[in-house]
């Protein structure tokens, strides 16, 4: 089945005891044990398990090609669990430039508990290779990665991560299961912040793991996930369930409208550079044209000349995009990167990064052209 009638189905059933087609809200914490002391429908306790969590899982897993998935309270939650299902001794490669997150969790939370890892450059096999060690567990990647958009050849990390009996965790939040499928290139997990694409509308947190296959490292994330319970509300499922069923128009709408600024962005004297992986001149063109699925995502960066008063000044102008974080939602948004990340970023300081909304890309393209002025 094609991934447009996948989002409208999955996850979905008439509900067998009113027939509506949109599934009830179950706010219920608890639910009624049998006579014999068995739980007839299945459900406990709601950090244990949620009819509406069950339904996000579900709908998940069949989208990523994976066979289960684990829903969180945020998109660093599910990061967090997955790195927290280690133990303390093991090892990971993760991307020097991956989520600020993820690395803030790394270094304070992590380290100290004994989790060891190494940053590299991801889109560099050969660093990669080098960077894995005799207890390397876990590599973890993020294609195109934040905000730099940055290019990892997933087929080949995933053969290195292989025969170093490790496993590859790929954070898909940026292209979303509708440009890319992680699991169908070797993966073994698919991370999302399902914050921004999949829930879509800058309304609700939450995140995601998927795994290809039963394993140990699933199995335990699955026990982190119901006795820690960083897991999502009812309410958090329902709207990101309900926010899928449109997913494949709208990415496909924001990648369209992303290339055109992208390419509009290339030609205008006040900009140094453009980031974004649909550009025939990305250092990863060749690599995204092979594993991601007919466009680009709508998520792009820009190196402003003039260094970073330029770039500020351009983020008080604009109309239609708004200044804030985030990304996915209908409404344009730009951010410049560095000054949310901490000192010592890597993110140059220049660098603005814009998220491609629904709105029509001649407003979108108007509107940053009377921003960047004459020069
Ligand atoms: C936003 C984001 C996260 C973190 O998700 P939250 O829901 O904000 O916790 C992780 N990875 C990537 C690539 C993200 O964009």
């Amino acid at each position: 089945m094609h991934i447009e009638t996948e989002l409208v189905h999955s996850g979905r059933g008439i509900d067998p005891s009113t027939g509506a087609l949109v599934a009830p809200i179950h706010l219920s914490t608890t639910f009624e044990r049998g006579e014999d002391g068995s739980y007839p429908q299945g459900y406990v306790y709601g950090r244990s398990g949620n009819p509406n969590r069950q339904d996000l899982e579900t709908a998940l897993a069949g989208l990523e090609a994976g066979c289960e998935a684990a829903v969180f309270g945020s998109g660093s939650a599910a990061t967090f669990t997955l790195l927290q299902a280690l133990r303390a001794g093991d090892h990971v490669v993760a991307p020097q430039n991956v989520y600020f997150g993820v690395q803030e969790m790394l270094a304070k939370i992590l380290a100290p508990w004994g989790l060891q890892y190494t940053l590299v450059d991801t889109t560099d096999v050969a660093a990669v290779e080098t960077a894995i060690r005799s207890n390397t567990r876990l590599i973890l990647i993020e294609t195109p990665s934040n905000p730099q958009l940055a290019i990892t050849d997933i087929q080949t990390v995933a053969h290195l991560a292989h025969q170093a009996n490790a496993y590859l965790a790929c954070d898909n939040t940026i292209p979303s299961p509708v440009l890319q499928r992680p699991l169908d290139h070797g993966a073994d997990f698919v991370i999302h912040a399902t914050t921004k694409y999949l829930a879509g509308h800058s309304d609700v947190i939450g995140g995601a793991v998927i795994t290809k296959d039963p394993n140990p490292l699933f199995a335990q994330l699955q026990l982190i996930q119901g006795i820690g319970g960083a897991v999502p509300s009812p309410f958090d499922c329902w709207l990101t369930l309900r926010g899928l069923q449109t997913l494949a128009v709208r990415v496909k709408a924001q990648s369209q409208s992303a290339l055109a600024i992208a390419q509009w962005l290339q030609t205008h004297p006040a900009i140094d550079r453009v980031l974004y992986p649909g550009l025939t001149d990305h250092p990863g063109y060749e690599i995204a044209q092979r594993q991601m699925i007919g466009a680009y995502g709508g998520l792009l960066s820009i190196l402003v000349g003039g260094g970073q008063t330029a770039a500020l000044a351009m983020t008080t102008k604009t109309q239609l995009f708004t200044r804030a974080t985030s990304f996915g939602g209908p409404h344009s948004t730009l951010e410049h990167r560095a000054s949310i990340e901490a000192p010592g970023t890597g993110t140059p300081d220049n660098l603005l990064r814009l998220s491609i909304g629904l709105e029509h890309p001649q407003d979108l393209i108007a509107d940053l052209e009377q921003a960047l002025g004459h020069r």
